[in-house]
């Protein structure tokens, strides 16, 4: 099994798990059952467990379903579903850690431009909201717009690994 499908299985059986207590009504703050917390808890940065880079309040992995290659996740360490939960600390790492994803894929990709964002909350789009996470992607002109292409699977023309390499070479220091 390749790590793509080994990261993407636990994520999509994450996102059954959830979407089936949300249908039943339960809660879906569960840290033990939540993605972004087993890789906040997945040790050093490696082409395992394709973190690019990890803090003390804030990491940053590689997006197990990119829309681009490149595609970065940025979030907190502690699960939490909102960004007004974030404590003065954890907000001010989180946004150096979204300065260094942008310097990291400006170096490595040299794109046209670069998308910011997150989705907050199921409804605009996030597959994961328990835990807050932000999206940082190259982009090229010419390329699909941010919207249409958030909504489907594209063919990358690089591996996840061969983008954990480029990133995390490009990662400033
Ligand atoms: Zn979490």
């Amino acid at each position: 099994m390749s790590l793509e499908n080994l990261w993407a299985g636990w994520r999509s059986e994450y996102i059954a798990e959830a979407t089936a207590r949300e249908r039943s009504g339960a809660l879906t703050h569960d840290v033990e059952s939540c993605v972004f917390c087993r890789l906040a808890g997945s040790g050093a940065p490696s082409e395992d467990n394709l973190v690019v880079w990890r803090g003390e309040c804030a990491f940053v992995v590689m997006n197990a379903y990119p829309y681009a290659s490149g595609h970065l996740l940025v979030m907190p360490v502690r699960h939490v579903d909102a960004l007004g939960e974030l404590a003065p600390g954890e907000s001010a790492a989180l946004w150096s850690a979204v300065q260094d994803s942008v310097a990291a894929l400006e170096a490595a990709y040299q794109p046209d431009g670069l998308n910011v964002g997150a989705n907050l909350g199921r409804a605009a789009g996030a597959g994961l909201p328990a835990h807050v996470h932000f999206h940082v992607l190259p982009r090229w002109s010419g390329d699909t717009n941010f919207m249409s292409s958030v909504a489907g699977t594209r063919v990358m023309p690089e591996t996840l690994a061969q983008a954990w390499k480029k990133v995390s070479g490009a990662w400033p220091t």
